[in-house]
């Protein structure tokens, strides 16, 4: 059983949510657990790197130090989808280039010559033209396309470098028609409903016809999780509203993103794609490169904290380290460099009512009553009032993300029937899980007594305090999805 200390620790101290990728450097259980205690809310499996098995036994890890922990921790598998890799097999799989230097990308299965190539979809190369611009290996090498070809193409190098073996393979602008789900991404879905995993992400998202191909499948495997799309190529900005309406999260994969499109427009879509997602309700990460220098160094840029900051300031739910600490020198002290950036700038955002920001979308009574919910919290702070936060008792989550959207600045501490509703939670800003107690039966009336036992809960782990106000969020039968149908304010006990 954890400490009452580590609880505290790991709940009290931020709002902002952070997902950490998981990799050499993290996967040791005690330095995972110290992750964990440190602020990391979801744990990321990026589904590029390492086999299926050793992604499963991880999550197995992850679950069970949660449960010791007494945290609540989302799981997220990230799935390659119709990304483009590069395949060396000359040289130790590396290409040496100088700028001017020809090289040769050709559907051979595996190229023996010197200066050739391959990539893990051959069947791009029908659709590249001349004078098309390639950018390979996350924005480090540039190639301009001299002759197309259907099995053929020669490319001219712009840059000085290394053309290595797996690397990303992007061509701006360019839609081809590829597969939504490579083979792997289907075992991991495959693998994500047997280890009960809470997001699924999927790469290189084009239109929200890509995650109606990917829900279809996890359907037909029997996944029950929420889907996150990756926002990382001009077709998804050009098609976001439908994607964001097709999803239940959303990623601003701002690695792809700044090779796809000019890196000065990174920032504008990234506040734009921050902004459809609060007025829908569904949870955003803003992703990659937050610390970047942490992969070899102990402490951050200026610019690094500046910018996590202001993601902060921008209301994303989570902010996300990749390298940092899955392959990075530094794992905790990124995780801890972020845990307080957040913390310190979510408390300077000044109160305001996020209704003059936001156009959000109100329809049916649950997000009715999210909307008065947060009236009141407005007016009780507008008068000076103590406020502790709200405490949301809900079957499926939807009350509690209506509400987080508000970025009110309280915590919503929750309720949830299940693991994975609890655990799925784990994402929002704001919010912070538990499971139901027992005595709750499906469908009986709603007794307030009954609640005690849920805020005496909330108390003895020095969450709920007597001097402050508390807002109830509940409805009329215990276990009733969409049935949220009153709200309660609790004064202070004095
Ligand atoms: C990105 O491109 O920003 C991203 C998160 O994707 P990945 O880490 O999978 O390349």
């Amino acid at each position: 059983m954890g400490s009452f200390f580590s609880f505290k620790r790991h709940f009290m101290n931020k709002l902002t949510k952070i997902v950490a990728t998981i990799g050499p450097s993290s996967e040791d259980p005690d330095m995972l657990k110290t992750l964990l205690l440190s602020g990391v809310d979801v744990v990321r499996f990026n589904l590029k790197h390492n086999e299926i098995p050793w992604h499963a036994n991880l999550i197995d890890t992850v679950k069970k130090i949660a449960k010791e922990e007494e945290l609540s921790i989302g799981t997220l598998i990230d799935l390659q989808g119709p990304e483009v890799r590069t395949r060396v097999f000359v040289n130790d799989g590396e290409i040496p280039l100088k700028i001017g230097d020809k090289v040769i990308l050709s559907t051979e299965k595996e190229p023996k010559s010197q200066n050739t190539f391959t990539v893990t979809q051959p069947e791009v190369l029908g659709y590249l033209e001349k004078e098309q611009k390639v950018v390979v290996d996350d924005g480090r090498l540039h190639f301009i396309v001299e002759t197309p070809g259907k099995n053929k193409v020669t490319l001219i190098s712009l840059s000085d470098g290394v053309l290595k073996n797996r690397k990303t393979m992007n061509v701006p602008g360019a839609l081809f028609p590829l597969q939504v789900l490579n083979e792997k991404d289907i075992e991991a879905i495959e693998m994500a409903a047997s280890h009960h995993v809470d997001y699924i992400a999927l790469s290189f998202v084009r239109t929200a016809e890509d995650i109606l191909t990917l829900k279809k499948m996890m359907e037909e495997k029997g996944v029950d999780a929420r889907v996150i799309s990756k926002i990382e190529t001009q077709s998804a900005l050009d098609n976001i509203d439908e994607i964001v309406a097709a999803s239940e999260g959303i990623m601003v994969a701002r690695g792809d993103l700044g090779v796809e499109i000019p890196m000065e427009q990174v920032p504008f879509y990234q506040k734009e794609i921050i902004k459809k997602c609060l007025e829908r309700g569904i949870p955003v990460i803003t992703a990659t490169q937050m610390l970047h220098s942490m992969i070899d160094r102990s402490y951050p840029t200026r610019a690094e904290v500046s910018d996590i900051a202001n993601a902060a300031y921008d209301f994303t739910d989570a902010v996300m380290l990749s390298e940092e600490t899955a392959a990075g020198k530094y794992p905790l002290e990124a995780v801890k460099t972020q845990a307080q950036t957040v913390a310190f700038s979510e408390k300077r955002v000044a109160i305001t009512d996020t209704r003059s920001l936001y156009d959000y979308l109100i329809r049916g009574c649950e997000e009715m009553l999210c909307d008065s919910a947060y009236n009141m919290v407005l007016q009780l702070h507008y008068q000076d009032q103590p406020i502790g936060g709200f405490i949301v008792f809900t079957q499926t989550g939807r009350t509690a993300r209506k509400l987080s959207r508000y970025r009110a600045k309280y915590p919503i501490y929750v309720f949830a029937p299940d693991k994975k509703v609890r655990d799925q939670l784990a994402l929002n800003f704001g919010t912070y899980a538990f499971l139901q107690p027992k005595i709750f039966k499906e469908n009986t009336s709603v007794r307030v007594p009954q609640m005690t036992d849920a805020i005496e809960f909330l108390r003895k782990r020095g969450l709920v305090e007597s001097d402050k106000h508390y807002i109830l969020l509940y409805g009329d039968s215990w276990m009733v999805a969409g049935g949220t149908s009153t709200i309660k304010i609790i004064p202070p006990q004095v």
